[in-house]
């Protein structure tokens, strides 16, 4: 066993660490406030790579794999929870479907400009009904000559307004049912019949746009059918499987900064004639944090290293997935409580990691679907099938 980074994800992390230090943390506070991560930030994150980084080099990419991408979330999710939601929608899943299921033809196409960050990406599965139920979607694709026609609406698509590409998963079967009647499309925001919708306001992760997306006889060409016609169920899976270990690095990010500002506060607020840390109370928060955040960080590097190296991961991504926003629900819960009334004041990092911190146990599968899949997973091998 080695429990080592190469050089080479090393010195990733540390380009990483040194960008998000100076373009991103300054601006933290305003993106959550103006409820915008600045685009010149993506363009800057776009010349160092940072929009492409589990991709391939041939396709504009890193070629860091899953590894490196996680190394990229967790310095985000320490920095802003809204950049690495706006990079992690466009790379971890909009992109993604595209690297995982698109012809090659399709992936100079679309994956190139997406990895080199000169596009931006969104994936588009949930529907008004059809949220944790995602096999309940109505968007329909009805083939029309050298066309598909799509009709529906999407909600809470994140970077919905501002994607050049979106992963779009609509119905072309109804009587198959999701397994081989949904079909994934790669739909441009400039199709005829593709309009963008209400934009919702929220609690968390305010920089990161949450959009309804409208397909009124919105015309795809029959080339931009993503992967194999009616196995877009599958695609979305897949790709949200994936997903899921990068959402739990940006979570390790979160808790990590939510430690490390505790124990510098603890160190230097005084109560009592003496630092907080003094506290039996105080440490033993700080020693749960430490031991969350460890046994996470194996977790996660594990689940990618089980990615980057083709093993079967889908039930350690689940995991990673509740026990990761989990684990960062809890540890800035604590640092709130280690903060005091300090942790309680608007403009400052920790009432907005609180807030931030919230979504990552609903959004790419609620927790108890993931607990789910885990759940279906063990009883399967002896024979026990589970419904969700
Ligand atoms: C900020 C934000 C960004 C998002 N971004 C995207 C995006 O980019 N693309 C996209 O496609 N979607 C996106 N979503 C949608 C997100 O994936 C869904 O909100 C999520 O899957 C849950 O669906 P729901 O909100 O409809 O909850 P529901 O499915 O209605 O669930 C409500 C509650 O019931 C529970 N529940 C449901 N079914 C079961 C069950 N079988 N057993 C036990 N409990 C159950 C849930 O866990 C939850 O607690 C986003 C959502 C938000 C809030």
């Amino acid at each position: 066993m080695d429990f080592t980074f190469s050089k080479e994800h090393e010195l990733l992390r540390k380009m990483i660490r040194e960008f998000a230090e100076r373009e991103v943390r300054p601006l933290a506070t305003e993106i959550d406030e103006t409820e915008r991560v600045p685009m010149e930030t993506v363009r800057k994150a776009a010349q160092l790579g940072l929009m492409g980084v589990p991709f391939p080099q041939e396709y504009g990419g890193v070629g860091a794999g899953e590894i490196g991408y996680c190394i990229l979330m967790e310095e985000l999710g320490k920095v802003c929870t809204s950049t690495a939601t706006v990079i992690g929608a466009h790379t971890g899943i909009g992109a993604m479907a595209i690297y995982l299921d698109g012809t090659p033809e399709q992936k100079v196409k679309y994956l190139t400009p997406l990895a080199k960050g000169e596009k931006i990406a969104a994936f588009a599965l949930t529907e008004p009904q059809a949220g944790s139920d995602a096999a309940a979607i109505r968007t329909m694709a009805v083939r029309d000559g050298d066309h598909y026609v799509l009709n529906g609406n999407k909600i809470w698509i994140t970077n919905g307004d501002i994607a050049d590409v979106i992963s779009v998963f609509a119905v072309t079967d109804k009587a198959l049912g999701a397994r081989g009647g949904v079909t994934a499309f790669i739909v441009e925001k400039d199709f005829p019949g593709f309009s963008v919708g209400s934009i919702e306001e929220k609690m968390g992760i305010r920089g990161s746009s949450t959009a309804e997306l409208i397909f009124n006889d919105c015309r795809v060409p029959k080339e931009n059918v993503l992967g194999t016609f009616g196995a877009g169920f599958v695609t979305a899976m897949k790709t949200l499987d994936i997903g899921r270990v990068s959402l739990a690095a940006a979570c390790l990010g979160g808790a990590q900064a939510a430690l490390e500002m505790s124990v510098r506060f603890a160190s230097q607020r005084r109560q009592f004639g003496v630092p907080i840390a003094q506290k039996q109370a105080i440490q033993w928060m700080v020693a749960e944090m430490s031991a969350e955040i460890e046994a996470l960080r194996s977790l996660v590097y594990r689940t990618a290293w089980m990615v980057d190296t083709g093993r079967p991961f889908s039930r350690e991504a689940a995991i990673c997935k509740f026990y990761g926003s989990e684990v960062a629900s809890r540890c800035i819960d604590r640092a709130v409580q280690i903060h005091g009334g300090m942790g309680y004041m608007r403009g400052f990092s920790i009432e907005r990691g609180y807030r931030d911190a919230r979504i990552a146990e609903i959004f790419e599968g609620t927790n108890e679907v993931q607990r789910i899949v885990v759940a279906s997973d063990i009883f399967r091998q002896v024979g026990v099938r589970i419904s969700p």
